[in-house]
């Protein structure tokens, strides 16, 4: 990062803002295709929540693209059985989750987040990654002339050209707010998601249990613990606390009531369900490219907010020259735009029935997923391989 003023060599200086998932592997993929790189975050550590992630095949093989394919592997638990239960346990759906390699070329894997964004920033050039910096994009450049940032740190406030910026700056991103003034704005997603991380009962399965208006999760993890989630509809109408929740859960099947009694209500995440309605109509502007949730939030109920701020990383490493940036952002967002518009609406469609809290609408719902049986894996497989079979750029 050059300082304004000081006859920079711009050229193939990339300033990353945000320091996530989307941040951090923008960072990682742009520094592996040569760019002069610096993330700038403006918390002053990385103390990701305490939850887990699920990493779909496709950002399986992204992250296989910024070279850390085997520390993921070696961390990750490997998705075991999943399916779809009745709150008293019954099975709805069942499909191997051995078979999503067949399907989609691997399988997910599920990590604590803590091991996914510490992988990510040791993916990072030394000294690249600032904490405590805020940055702002005071010109976003044009394709003659290099955008603007300015940096806030402990140091100091310094104005800085670079000839790429990246604004991974999340769903509330100020670079979107006053670049992209006509983007949608974040709206309520009508759930409430809880997350936790705790010791994992002997022999559990990984499940989606769902109720009315109530979806609980269970993931194992490597390490022995096991990420839970729990996503509450407004309509559901449940207290707002731990002993809400765990009243309201208290007749559901093992191991859910007794997890739910062993945690420390400090431990547990607790936020409304926010989204994006849609993409802004680009995802580039001059010099700068929007990235992660900062363009695309979406509902997680597919689990590919994370995933696709991976992908557009990845994808952006190898699209954007640094002697063409401005027309290669906007080819890069020309291939992204439509992908990630499409996952926003399947988040939200698949999002739309664990809302229902009608006993018919419910009924029907599960009797559905009943009768899909066997069928379902085949048809999810043909439904899911545009998204999860997706492989990044050579
Ligand atoms: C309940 C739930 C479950 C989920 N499960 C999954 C899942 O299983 N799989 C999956 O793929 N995705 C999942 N997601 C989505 C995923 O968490 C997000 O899509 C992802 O974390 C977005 O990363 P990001 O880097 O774009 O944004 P963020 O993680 O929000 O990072 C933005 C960063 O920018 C920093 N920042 C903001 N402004 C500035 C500034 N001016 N200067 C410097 N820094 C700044 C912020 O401090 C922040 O660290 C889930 C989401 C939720 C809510």
């Amino acid at each position: 990062m050059t300082d304004h003023g000081a006859a920079p060599d711009d050229a193939r200086t990339a300033v990353v803002i945000g320091g996530g998932v989307g941040g951090l592997a923008s960072g990682a993929a742009l520094a592996r295709r040569g760019w002069d790189v610096t993330v700038a975050e403006r918390a002053t550590s990385l103390d990701p929540v305490g939850a887990g992630i699920a990493v779909a095949p496709n950002a399986v093989r992204a992250l296989a693209a910024l070279g850390i394919g085997d520390t993921l592997r070696d961390l990750a638990a490997l998705q075991g059985e999943v399916g779809l239960r009745r709150p008293d346990g019954r099975w709805l759906l069942r499909a191997r989750a051995e078979q999503a390699t067949a399907h989609f070329g691997d399988r997910t894997l599920m990590l604590h987040r803590a091991q996914l964004v510490g992988m990510l920033a040791n993916a990072l050039p030394a000294g690249a990654l600032q904490l405590g910096t805020a940055a702002t994009v005071t010109d976003p450049g044009t394709a003659r002339r290099p955008a603007r940032v300015s940096v806030v740190s402990p140091d100091g406030v310094r104005n800085v050209d670079a000839g790429l910026v990246v604004a991974a700056d999340g769903i509330d991103s100020p670079t979107r707010a006053r670049w992209w003034a006509s983007a949608p704005a974040p709206v309520h997603g009508g759930s409430t998601a809880w997350r936790f991380v705790a010791p994992a009962p002997a022999g559990l399965v990984g499940s989606e249990t769902w109720g009315r208006g109530i979806v609980v999760g269970l993931a194992p993890l490597a390490d022995g613990r096991v990420y839970g989630y729990v996503s509450v509809a407004d309509a559901a109408d449940v207290p707002g606390d731990l002993d809400g929740l765990r009243a309201r859960l208290a007749g559901w099947h093992a191991p859910i009531p007794e997890l739910l009694a062993s945690l420390d209500e400090g431990t547990v995440l607790r936020h409304a369900l926010r989204h994006l309605p849609a993409p802004p109509a680009s995802l580039a502007t001059g010099r700068v490219a929007l990235v992660g949730d900062a363009a695309h939030a979406m509902l997680p109920n597919v689990g590919q907010g994370g995933c696709q701020a991976i992908e557009d990383a990845v994808v952006l490493g190898a699209r954007v020259r640094s002697d063409d940036v401005a027309a290669g952002l906007q080819r890069w967002s020309a291939e992204r735009r439509p992908r990630v518009r499409r996952v926003m609406r399947l988040s939200a469609r698949v999002a739309g029935p664990t809302r229902w809290t009608s006993p018919l609408a419910t009924g029907l719902r599960d009797l559905g997923a009943q009768a899909l049986g066997r069928r379902a894996e085949a048809l999810g497989a043909r439904a899911l391989r545009p998204l999860l079979g997706w492989r990044p750029p050579e």
